[in-house]
């Protein structure tokens, strides 16, 4: 048997990040960047005015008081907006609001609360330091400066930030486009009427949906028959469009295994029987260089594989690092059991408790509900995997296990997102380019 570790270090060492190209920003949403992002301006990029008020000489009004306001005349408004103001002659005040350029010779602003608002002249109450409420040009970058280093994953402040430097097409790793492919002649699409025999195909949906909280772009190819023909020409279809494949079923040692059938000595696929449970046969390989993850049908073993194998895989093609879940470190209520020579992933409730059973720092893992790989009720409502070692057959209640944690990026993933983004609504839009070199 191949342990798990055999069989990730396998994958890892036959995927790669995808290639750089420049991405509109909706299409860099969510993405990595590829390279680097230096600033070509400075921001602000001209001194302006951090409040509603009056642009000021602060050695003009350094006299001023509650009781003697200094009174000075208003020579003019310079809203926010395009243009150079006029320079500011001593002796003077000019409004201005939020946002507006700070005209040359003005180095405060008093804000207009601290006058009588006048429109032909104002009376400042109070003194205001040279730098008051004025945003300096640069003070947030500077032109030249490095705004998001290479690997930076592409959120919404990320995003502003890119826009707000004017970097309209960043480079990045594009988003991996998985194929995800169901096997099974007894698969019927979700929302259809059920003969005799016959099953909902789950998987594809469950795998589609993991594969989007992972950060690709999916296909989903539903059902399949188990007819090696019809597998292949499926195969086929997609291996020219798409970075990785994920296909479910067909990889046992039954008759009808059409995966095993066709794949079988193919590119570099290779069948392995790996020491897990649930999940323990595996296939991997390359065709035609597109990587492709061959899980096994029952729908827990195919979702807890893709976590374990296809989510690193796939975290290396986003241009990240191959973590996989977040590991946490939990407290068993219950004994647990596992078969020897193999790690066992048990579905897990989480909460925090402490000794006296109010809630604390330690975490304690309850068992999901029943274990068996075909019971996704208690995948679907566990929070955590937790492992137990291939040495272990057997582990007391009140033990501390390493666990995997589940579904923190559920919330995280785009919706709606086509295969392909044909938003053409934004300049900065458009199908991803190769970058120039
Ligand atoms: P297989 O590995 O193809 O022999 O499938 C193992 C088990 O998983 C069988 O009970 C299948 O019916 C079930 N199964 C396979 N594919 C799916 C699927 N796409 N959705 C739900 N169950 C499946
Ligand atoms: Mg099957």
């Amino acid at each position: 048997m191949t342990t798990v570790d055999e069989h990730l270090e396998r994958i890892l060492a036959a995927v790669a990040p995808t290639r750089p190209r420049r991405a509109g920003l909706e299409q860099a949403h969510g993405c990595v960047l590829a390279a680097d992002v230096r600033a070509t301006v400075a921001l602000p990029s001209f001194d302006n005015s951090a409040m509603d008020g009056y642009a000021v000489r602060a050695a003009d009004v350094a006299e001023a008081t509650e009781d003697a306001p200094t009174t000075l005349p208003v020579v003019g408004e310079i809203p926010a907006g395009p243009g150079t103001p006029a320079p500011l002659k001593p002796g003077t005040v000019v409004r201005i609001m939020t946002g507006a350029p700070l005209p040359r010779g003005a180095d405060a602003v008093v804000q207009l609360e601290w006058t009588d608002g006048g429109r032909e002249s104002v009376a400042i109450r109070r003194p205001a330091d040279r730098g008051l409420h004025v945003r300096r040009a640069g003070e947030d970058v500077t032109p030249g400066a490095l705004v998001l280093p290479a690997g930076t994953v592409i959120g919404s402040a990320q995003i502003g930030l890119l826009a707000a430097v004017n970097v309209a097409r960043p480079p990045v790793h594009p988003r991996p486009r998985v194929a995800v492919l169901s096997t099974g002649t007894e698969l019927v699409e979700v929302g259809s009427p059920l003969g005799a025999g016959q099953i909902v195909d789950s998987n594809s949906h469950g795998i589609a949906a993991a594969a989007r909280e992972a950060g690709a772009l999916v296909r989903r190819l539903t059902g399949v028959p188990d007819e090696p023909d019809a597998f292949a020409k499926a195969l086929h279809g997609v291996l020219g469009e798409v970075d990785a494949v994920v296909t479910t079923g067909g990889v046992s040692v039954g008759a009808y295994d059409v995966v095993k059938e066709v794949l079988t000595g193919t590119g570099t696929v290779r069948f392995d029987t790996v020491a897990m449970q649930p999940g323990k046969p595996q296939g991997f390989g390359l065709v035609e260089g597109v990587p492709i993850f061959t899980l096994p049908g029952n729908p827990v073993s195919a979702l807890v594989s893709f976590e374990l194998f296809v989510r690193p895989a796939l975290q290396r093609m986003r241009g990240l690092a191959a973590t996989g879940l977040p590991r946490i470190v939990v407290t068993v209520d219950t004994e647990l059991h596992s078969p020897p020579g193999r790690r066992t992933f048990v579905r897990v409730g989480l909460a925090p408790l402490g000794d006296d059973g109010r809630p604390g720092p330690r975490t304690v893992a309850r068992l999901a509900g029943g274990q068996g790989s075909h019971q996704l009720t208690s995948l679907a409502g566990a929070q955590a995997l937790v492992i137990i070692p291939e040495d272990v057959t057997q582990v007391p209640a009140g033990a501390r296990l390493p666990a995997l944690l589940l579904g923190a990026d559920a919330g995280a993933i785009l919706s709606g997102m086509g295969w392909v983004d044909t938003d053409t609504s934004d300049p900065s839009a458009g199908p991803a380019e190769p970058i120039a070199r």
